[in-house]
């Protein structure tokens, strides 16, 4: 098979964070027990109800923050490629319209940095002393992005991190995403989960993530399943939370614990492992996606999924468009940018409506969860 080029693997990453958010999201918070009970399988329940069509049940599926602030990530990066600073404030002028459009969930510390940015304070100044996973979920994109260039990796990490979590746990959360995400990206020869994860904890230098990480390779060597790693981590209420100590190990886990085989760009099975996990499972089965998408480029999306994602006016499509634009923006003039970012323009109004439904879809859900089966 071929190698995928770098734009379908950009793609891989935007459209593989779109499903494992859509199919999270109707399982966030729920303990592993429960989400089996009430999504028996992972493709039949997806957040919109499933509608019959001639060849049976397809599953529909919306995404969240996760997808939403990767997206923003990917346009601020064609904005401002080169000089991570310039980058941070086309993000952050990003998450401020994504604030004013009425988004239906995120977490605590990413909307109070947001509603910093509203009032005016800058984005090195926005961010909040908080360890949850809001940096986290939109670090692939960069990993991905800069693949060939540690020192960009980083530092678009750390800044990108900074102005909505200043933990330096949250920070370093990010950073090791990015790392794995460029690791995912390198094609040749395709390193063993071991010797990934030995890279990914040589790299930090944040002993807390060294200790978690640690955890993973142990669990990783022993083969258990995530109900081990689970106890070993010992996450609260059985699954990982979304604090970034819980996300990063959850992912990474669900990522590389496939057969040798199949690992790094097994999006079927990693996403299916993160969501066996429990907790945030929007979250871990974002990143995952978004990593195995970096291996395998949009040909590892399962098409039944891909086809599922019921996004509109940045569905798909419009996320290989961007993809596009984004594997040309480090060699494209300025001007060639901007045209590129006035393309992929939304019309105006159209993501406060589609959060409007999207508001209506999770409050149904929230409804459905006060029901059986317990
Ligand atoms: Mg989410």
């Amino acid at each position: 098979m071929n190698e995928p080029t770098r734009a379908d693997r950009l793609a891989g990453c935007l459209l593989g964070t779109a499903v494992g958010d859509a199919l999270g999201l109707p399982r966030e918070n729920l303990s592993p027990r429960r989400a089996a009970k009430l999504f028996p399988g992972p493709v039949r329940h997806g957040l919109v109800p499933a509608v019959r069509s001639v060849g049976g049940s397809r599953w529909r599926g919306m995404v969240s923050d996760d997808t939403e602030h990767t997206l923003l990530s990917a346009l601020a990066l064609i904005e401002e490629p080169a000089d991570p600073a310039r980058s941070a404030r086309a993000l952050a002028r990003r998450l401020k319209w994504w604030l004013a459009g009425g988004p239906a969930g995120a977490g605590k510390a990413t909307l109070k940095a947001c509603g910093k940015l509203c009032c005016g304070v800058p984005p090195s100044c926005s961010g909040v002393n908080s360890a949850g996973n809001g940096p986290t979920m939109r670090a692939a994109i960069l990993g991905a992005f800069f693949a060939d260039d540690p020192d960009r990796r980083r530092a678009f990490a750390e800044v990108s991190a900074r102005i909505t979590h200043t933990d330096p746990r949250a920070v370093a959360g990010a950073q090791t995403i990015a790392h794995a995400a460029a690791l995912a990206v390198c094609p040749s020869p395709r390193q063993s989960p071991a010797a990934t994860l030995a890279a990914l904890i040589e790299e930090t230098t944040e002993p807390a993530l060294q200790i978690v990480l640690e955890t993973v390779a142990a669990a990783l060597a022993r083969g258990e399943d995530g109900r081990a790693l689970a106890e070993a981590s010992g996450w609260p209420r059985g699954g990982p939370s979304g604090f970034v100590l819980h996300t990063v190990p959850a992912a990474l886990w669900a990522w590389l614990a496939g057969e040798p085989a199949e690992t790094a760009d097994d999006v079927r099975g990693g996403i299916e492992r993160a969501l066996s996990l429990g907790g945030d499972a929007d979250s871990t089965a974002a990143i995952v996606g978004g990593l195995a998408g970096c291996a395998g480029g949009t040909a590892a999306i399962p098409a039944d999924w891909r086809e599922g994602l019921w996004e509109w006016p940045r569905g798909a499509e419009w996320m290989r468009r961007c993809a596009a634009e984004l594997a040309s923006a480090a060699d494209a003039s300025a001007e060639r940018r901007a045209a590129a970012l006035g393309e992929l323009r939304v019309p105006p109004g159209a993501v406060p409506a589609r959060n409007a439904a999207f508001l209506v879809v999770v409050l149904a859900h929230a409804l459905r969860r006060l029901g059986p089966p317990w």
